[in-house]
């Protein structure tokens, strides 16, 4: 029989999202604080560690690998690297998580390196209101970006899109819209407590996905599929037969955790076994004890599916339990 991880609740994993950088040339107000920190580069696994992470996981069952981040695009060399994980035999699909900013002048090196398919992030369609959430971002250049990623042949490319109450939530159907207009899908995201913030009380600014389908059907009819892709998002149809797929990912209202089969490694190389709960292993140490070895890192990653716990709890009027923001985890 094919390898296989499996965790003690006997979910296989066969999905692993890497974090390439905890590094971005956006400080989306959801995800970072204004003033962050970044982690010095000595401490961030290589180009070669990551390749070397990648295949140990791909020889152990995994078909499915997400790069993310922080932003994949600011790391140098990353077109190498996705060019190296495409071509590792048994990998089925490597996508790519991304804001989108590069894209413009990437999109074409990385489709021709082998990246299946992008997920781009996408807030707001008004300008002002688009660099009030990243703060640092370009809405103009995510928009040519998106269009760079079609012309070079991407197909099935997704929007993420974190809703906030009174701050985006005006714009759901303008992107819906903007979708549909544009052979894309969407997911819409709950934000999660993931760090600390000051810039907004996630507790006034959470908008659940119930919300956002009853903002939608006031236009369009939906109906609830049973597609899959193997990650956390729930899946609609228009009813009016539009292509165009409406995800929503749900980590408060709706909790995926009894399917889940994946994982995630940070950008300095640490097994996160769940999003919401700090059960981790050090694999950058097993890589560094062990230089240019595959076997140790097949080991410890067998041995850490013993640690992934039942399922995350989020409770937005405790005090912030999950002290990493979202881009060293890795979305
Ligand atoms: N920089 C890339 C991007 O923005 O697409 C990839 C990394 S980002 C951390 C991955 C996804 O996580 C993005 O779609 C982002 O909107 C989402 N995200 C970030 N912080 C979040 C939070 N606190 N709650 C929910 N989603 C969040
Ligand atoms: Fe950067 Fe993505 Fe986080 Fe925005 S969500 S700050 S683009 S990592």
């Amino acid at each position: 029989m094919a390898v296989q991880l499996v965790d003690k609740f006997n979910r296989v994993v066969d999905y692993v999202r890497i974090s390439v950088t905890d590094r971005c040339d956006f400080r989306c107000v959801y995800c970072m604080a204004e003033d962050m920190v970044f982690t010095p580069r000595s401490e961030l696994l290589t180009l070669e560690e990551i390749e070397l992470v990648a295949q140990a996981f791909v020889e152990l069952g995994v078909s499915k690998i997400r790069l993310t981040g922080g932003e994949p695009l600011v790391r140098h060399g990353i077109t190498n690297l996705v060019e190296k994980i495409a071509s590792l035999p048994g990998l089925k699909e490597l996508n790519m998580t991304s804001n989108g900013s590069q894209l413009p002048h990437l999109a074409a090196p990385l489709k021709a390196a082998g990246l299946t398919r992008l997920n781009i992030s996408l807030d707001s369609l008004d300008t002002d209101k688009f660099k009030q959430l990243t703060r640092t971002g370009n809405l103009q250049t995510v928009l040519d970006g998106i269009k760079s990623a079609q012309a070079s042949g991407f197909e099935e490319i997704k929007i993420n899109c974190v809703m906030l109450k009174g701050r985006n939530d005006d714009e759901i159907l303008d992107l819906v819209d903007f979708i549909r207009e544009n052979q894309l899908d969407i997911s819409f995201i709950e934000e999660m407590p993931l760090g600390e913030i000051q810039e907004h009380d996630r507790a006034l600014t959470f908008m659940s996905s119930a919300e956002i389908r009853d903002v939608i059907t006031q236009k369009y009819g939906l109906n609830e599929s049973g597609d899959a892709t193997g990650g956390p998002s729930r899946y609609w149809h228009f009813s009016d037969g539009h292509f165009s797929k409406i995800g929503f990912i749900s980590p408060h209202s709706h909790n995926f955790c009894d399917t889940c089969n994946r994982v995630r490694i940070t950008a300095q190389g640490r097994l996160l076994l769940c999003l919401g709960n700090e059960h981790s292993v050090d694999l950058r140490k097993v890589v560094r004890d062990n230089p240019g070895k595959i076997e140790p890192i097949k080991h410890a990653i067998i041995a850490a599916m013993n640690l992934k716990p039942e399922r995350h709890h989020f409770d937005l009027a405790q005090e912030v339990q999950i002290l990493r923001f979202m881009n060293t985890t890795g979305g």
